[in-house]
């Protein structure tokens, strides 16, 4: 079943293995196909699945169909799905400068014109928790209210969107502006946008997700 979704998401994965926001087996990525869920396998490399890897899911976690062991941070992508009506795609990653922000528990604050209407305004950093537990879903969730990315304390970033194409775009944006917002702090103090145009920028943000 879903063979169009299966073959989308293991594209999705070997997008972020080319653009470098993961390596190995690590991240994960899933989308939402009405009550189902289709979601990579567990510790399967990226340049060696295939769609007969990935699996599939209800939004309780059951498997419906799959060969592999869903992936570990499956209960992170189910409490996203089931609380966020408008998120119907999940790309997580450990990239290297969301990772960074991540470690040092810093929001990236609203810096570029081009980031608050795609991700919101800053991006948060969810509580540490343990990774694959249902706690670091709810740590995430919380930290995404009104946002379409999130850094996870100590581990690495996810996005959210309509699509996975949207949300592999999103984590490529947001791995970009956390890369603008380091080398930034290396050579000085960066300056946030101004406070009204950040509020617009939300708004806009808003209003989009409504689409
Ligand atoms: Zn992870």
């Amino acid at each position: 079943m879903y063979e169009k979704e299966k073959k989308e998401l293991l594209d999705t994965c070997l997008e972020m293995l080319r653009h470098d926001l993961v390596i190995g087996s690590s991240g994960n990525a899933s989308l939402r196909v009405g009550n189902h869920v289709v979601i990579s396998p567990s510790s399967v490399h990226y340049t060696e699945m295939s769609i007969d890897d990935v699996v599939v899911i209800d939004l309780e976690g059951n498997e419906v169909e799959g060969t592999r062991n869903p992936s570990i941070e499956t209960p992170m992508h189910l409490e996203i799905y089931n609380n966020r009506e408008d998120a119907l795609a999940v790309v997580h990653t450990h990239s290297l400068y969301a990772s960074s922000m991540a470690i040092l528990h810093e929001p990236l604050p609203p810096i570029i014109d081009e980031i608050v209407p795609k991700l919101g305004a800053n991006v948060r950093v969810s509580k540490y928790a343990i990774p694959g537990t249902k706690q670091l879903g709810k740590n995430v969730l919380e930290v995404l209210e009104d946002r379409s990315a999130a850094l996870i304390a100590n581990h690495g970033s996810v996005c959210v969107a309509k699509t996975l194409k949207d949300a592999l775009f999103l984590s490529i944006l947001l791995e970009r502006a956390c890369k603008i917002y380091t080398t930034a702090r290396q050579i000085g103090k960066p300056v946030e946008l101004p406070e009204d145009v950040v509020e617009d920028e939300q708004d806009i943000y808003m209003m989009m997700r409504e689409f």
